[in-house]
């Protein structure tokens, strides 16, 4: 029998996790406090490219790629990129609207011309 998931030491106001959910999901305390991690390491970069501190490119696209197959790991024990929200990321200009619409199906639409995603770079 499983013991039930209790995250003594951890409090709601402390994480980004819905610890709820996590509970939902049987998460360790090591995952929840991995994943509210990589939820900081991620807001970080949207910060810096939001000010321009970070400019638009393939690596940064990777960074976050890493950071969200880390999360899916986390969560879900696997790595679906379907699931990641690419165009989320702050100076992206790829379609936001249409890629909302098609997700989680895939079939994304890339711009040509995004910094992060497109093939004029
Ligand atoms: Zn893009």
């Amino acid at each position: 029998m499983n013991s039930p998931v209790t995250y003594r030491g951890i409090n709601q106001d402390d994480v980004s996790v819905n610890l709820s959910l996590a509970k939902k999901y049987g998460l360790s305390k090591d995952s929840v406090i991995m994943i509210s991690s990589l939820h900081q390491q991620r807001q970080l970069i949207f910060d810096a490219l939001e000010s321009g501190q970070f400019l638009p490119s393939t690596r940064i696209n990777n960074m976050l790629e890493s950071i969200d197959e880390s999360l899916q790991l986390q969560w879900f024990n696997r790595v679906d990129l379907k699931y990641y929200r690419f165009w989320d990321i702050p100076k992206c200009t790829c379609p936001k609207v249409d890629n909302s619409e098609r997700y989680p199906y895939g079939n994304y639409i890339i711009s040509e011309s995004c910094k992060f995603h497109g093939n004029k770079n």
